[in-house]
């Protein structure tokens, strides 16, 4: 034998015994060393596979995984009709469309923007933080200075429709977050690309008819997403007030730094939610994704109809997550 496959074997002997590792498990039956031609990977919240496909266009040519998020972030950002994500997002209740987003890249660098209004890209204003200013997070007003000075334009991002929905809203002025209907369609995107280079990113107008100032999850890094090198990365959509109290997306890298596959990461971050926060959990819908570096990923939420675009081997396709609870 020769001195590799000792390590392996006498390795393989001690993981055995311990018996924790799904890393040696793998090892097991055959999949352990990084499978070829599985990269680039790029795994999105539910069905946005127009941009996963847009990240795609990147990924394929052997650009970088941060070019890669940032546009498909881009893209539910200028979609009118999505109205939980950048211009046609629903307002808050006093009738403002307030943004958040945040971005990670291969290094560990992070940029974050919160609480900004009137701009259409804030994954890109997140982007230009991270790479322009000593800082990590801008908010509200200075958001939109900084994204200004930027050449960012200045934009009306309430659309006849989210105005629509918010006169009715005000008709009962109720907040319920209803699972999946209410929308949440937060995106989320997480990617590798073929020098392995992990990047993700984040981007919602948040919860509809959210009280003014409400910053949720999304642009909190280590809540919303997370990304890191030597790991992974991750992303939430959802409640973001039990995302936030979980940091779910540092959570599920940490479980993965650990040895888990990435599904079983996911779904360790939803059984935390459900063990501390039971009857929260039990009322609204968490979704995570979750990617490692190489190249495997996982999805789960609380509840069922969380689904998830990814493009992989040349394929887009969307997917159903598992989910904790049934029905
Ligand atoms: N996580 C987002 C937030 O709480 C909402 C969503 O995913 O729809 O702001």
């Amino acid at each position: 034998m020769n001195s590799r496959r000792k390590f392996l074997h006498t390795s393989l002997l001690g993981a055995l015994a311990a018996g924790t590792s799904d890393f040696w498990g793998d090892v097991l039956n055959g999949a352990a060393a990084p499978p070829k031609g599985n990269l680039p990977v790029v795994i999105a919240t539910w069905d946005n596979r127009r941009a996963t496909a847009a990240a795609w266009d990147i990924l394929s040519k052997g650009g970088r995984a941060l070019d890669a998020v940032e546009a498909g972030a881009r893209i539910p950002e200028a979609d009118p009709k999505d109205t939980s994500v950048g211009y046609g997002g629903f307002p808050d209740r006093d009738g403002h469309v307030t943004l958040d987003a945040c971005i990670m890249d291969e290094f560990g660098n992070a940029g974050s923007v919160n609480f900004l209004q009137h701009i259409m890209h804030p994954i890109s204003v997140a982007r230009r933080v991270m790479e322009k200013t000593p800082h990590v997070m801008l908010s509200g007003e200075g958001a939109l200075q900084f994204a200004l000075s930027e050449g960012f334009k200045k934009e009306n991002l309430l659309t006849e429709e989210a105005r629509k929905a918010w006169e009715n809203w005000k008709i009962k002025s109720e907040y319920k977050p209803v699972i999946n209907i209410e929308r949440h369609d937060t995106i989320g995107i997480v990617a590798i690309d073929a020098q392995r280079r992990v990047a993700g990113a984040c981007s919602t107008s948040g919860m509809a008819f959210k009280m003014h100032g409400r910053v949720g999850d999304s642009p909190i890094i280590g809540a919303g997403m997370y990304a890191d090198n030597e790991v992974g990365a991750a992303a939430a959509t959802g409640l973001g007030e039990m995302v936030l109290k979980t940091l779910g997306s540092f959570l599920i890298v940490e479980e993965m730094r650990r040895g888990k596959h990435p599904q079983k990461a996911a779904e360790e971050a939803i059984r935390r939610l459900a063990r501390k926060y039971p009857q929260q959990s039990e009322k609204n819908q968490v979704g995570y994704i979750a990617l490692d570096n190489r190249g495997r990923h996982g999805a789960f939420s609380l509840h069922p109809g969380f689904n998830y675009a990814l493009f992989q081997q040349a394929a887009n396709q969307v997917l159903e997550a598992g989910s904790y609870f049934n029905k």
